[in-house]
């Protein structure tokens, strides 16, 4: 009986044991469901922060207080890892004291600098128990005191590609030894952070890239657009906006009729199309009015076909430098190069293009042409009587004289100091020439009127016509020379056509 007592007592006593036990268990799994669910819902949270565009700061600190909340003896921190990679700065410190904060806010990285600063040296997480037995908190003690801190567990924050961002930190109030799962809660918690300053680094790397590339198009010296492919603008740099004289949004979605006269436009569209349909990258020389100032412009434009991933084309983007400044000096030196400076006659060089090319016109055509030697007569004592200045006054005069006797198809030119060239590429006869010759020289024998003096000049001409005196260049122009220096011989003042017996009298 007492054996059955004891039996039953002992069957009781587990059967009670067994309650308590899955009483237990029940009570721990349904505390670890609350705990998941409030780990889970801080996750969302953040996630959710971020997928708003939070406020970095407002993110850390939503991480920091989710799990403070979840542990309440826990008291956490995140530190960044400053832009020169040697200090970590506060990131989210909310429970900590401020004055502590302040303390650390700026230490360095390195072994021995706290859980922190030596988690984000090595890459390691960092576990101290004690702070106040840790070598790595040996500086910190008395902080660590000061502001009633016992342990302290850091885990770095770090990129997949290894680099530290910065570090999660656990503390507690006494010494503390973490638990698996508060090791697991560290490592989720520093992921989390990880997720959160990925991405927000990502977002400001963007945007530091949008600016720059903002800055070098809104400063750059060049004209800088997009079209699509019906030609109307999606983009415009600073300078384009100042030369339309318009804001972005009375440019965008216009075309270049807005802005140019039909015929630039057309032109341009022309050269677009070469772009936007045939996919070409172009260089081209674009010339325009300029609205505002009513100066023609030149321009140096690039532009090149922006394609979608699939290769389609779905705008262009050009650059274009105004060259106008270039192209006047290039002119001006062109010019320079090719005219007198004193009569802005074309000089020796250009002459002479001129001549080869109407030579061999002349040669295709089966046509003549005549060539005509002009010098002054005693033009060394105008010089002397009246001095260099008005000599060179006679010299303008007389170019303008002798073009005053020509016709736009024929080419004046100075060659030297007092010698004029002219060729009449097409003439009919030897006599057709020597009139206009002698139409010039009766011309350039009527007084000149220069600074209040009163001039008379004679001239002696030269002429030979092409191909009877010369079948090339070379032997037209000796044949003028000669003519010319007949007519010197034979009591200046008059025009000698060239005579083949002539060539003899000047050797
Ligand atoms: P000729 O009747 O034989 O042609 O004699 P000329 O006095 O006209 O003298 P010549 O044709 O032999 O020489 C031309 C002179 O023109 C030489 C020089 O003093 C002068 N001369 C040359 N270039 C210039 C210039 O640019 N300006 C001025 N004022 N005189 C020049
Ligand atoms: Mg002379």
């Amino acid at each position: 009986m007492l054996a059955l007592s004891l039996l039953l007592a002992g069957g009781i006593v587990a059967a009670a044991f067994f309650l308590v036990m899955i009483k237990r268990r029940q009570v721990r799994d349904a505390a670890d469901r609350d705990q998941s669910a409030r780990r889970e819902h801080t996750r969302n949270h953040v996630l959710e922060l971020l997928a708003h565009g939070a406020p970095l700061a407002a993110v850390l600190e939503a991480i920091v207080l989710g799990v403070e909340q979840e542990h309440p003896g826990m008291l956490c921190s995140i530190m960044l890892v400053g832009n020169d990679g040697n200090r970590l700065y506060t990131g989210a410190a909310p429970s900590l004291p401020a004055s502590y904060n302040d303390a650390i806010d700026g230490i360095e990285i390195g072994i021995g600098a706290g859980s922190c600063g030596t988690a984000a040296f090595t890459g390691q997480r960092v576990i101290v128990e004690d702070v106040f037995t840790h070598p790595y908190w040996l500086p910190y003690r008395e902080l660590a005191g000061m502001s009633g801190l016992g342990s302290c567990w850091s885990e770095p924050i770090s990129s997949v590609s290894g680099r530290v961002f910065g570090t999660f930190a656990i503390y507690h109030r006494q010494a503390h030894r973490p638990s698996e799962e508060e090791i697991r809660l560290i490592e989720q918690t520093a992921n989390l952070a990880e997720v959160a300053l990925g991405r927000s680094y990502a977002d400001q790397a963007l945007k530091d890239s949008k600016k720059l590339f903002s800055d070098i198009l809104e400063n750059v010296t060049a004209y800088i657009y997009t079209k699509d492919t019906q030609g109307r603008y999606l983009f415009a740099n600073r300078l384009l906006r100042e030369r339309f004289d318009a804001p972005m949004e009375e440019i965008v979605g216009f075309d270049d009729y807005k802005f140019f006269d039909a015929e630039t436009a057309d032109s341009m569209r022309k050269d677009d199309l070469r772009v936007l349909q045939n996919g070409e990258t172009i260089q081209i020389e674009e010339t325009s009015l300029n609205i505002l100032t009513g100066v023609t412009e030149v321009f140096l434009s690039v532009k090149l076909p922006l394609r979608r991933e699939d290769g389609s084309i779905h705008a262009l983007c050009g650059i274009s430098t105004d060259i106008t400044e270039r192209k006047d000096i290039e002119e001006h030196m062109k010019h320079m190069a090719q005219y007198d400076a004193l009569t802005h006659l074309p000089n020796r060089a250009l002459f002479e293009d001129r001549l080869h090319q109407a030579i061999a016109a002349a040669q295709r055509n089966r046509e003549h042409l005549a060539l005509m030697f002009i010098d002054l007569d005693k033009f060394k004592p105008v010089n002397d009587t009246y001095g260099h200045g008005i000599g060179d006054l006679l010299l303008k005069e007389v170019a303008t004289r002798i073009q005053d006797c020509l016709r736009d198809s024929d080419t004046a030119a100075r060659i030297g100091g007092d010698e004029f060239v002219i060729l009449l590429p097409s003439i009919e006869s030897a006599a057709d020439a020597s009139k206009v010759g002698e139409k010039i020289r009766i011309s350039l024998n009527q007084p000149f009127e220069l600074a209040g003096n009163t001039l008379g000049i004679g001239s002696s001409i030269g002429v030979a016509v092409y191909p009877q005196h010369g079948k090339n260049e070379k032997l037209l122009v000796k044949s003028a020379d000669i003519a010319m220096y007949h007519a010197k011989k034979n009591g200046r003042n008059n025009v000698k056509i060239y005579q083949p017996g002539m060539q003899e009298v000047s050797q």
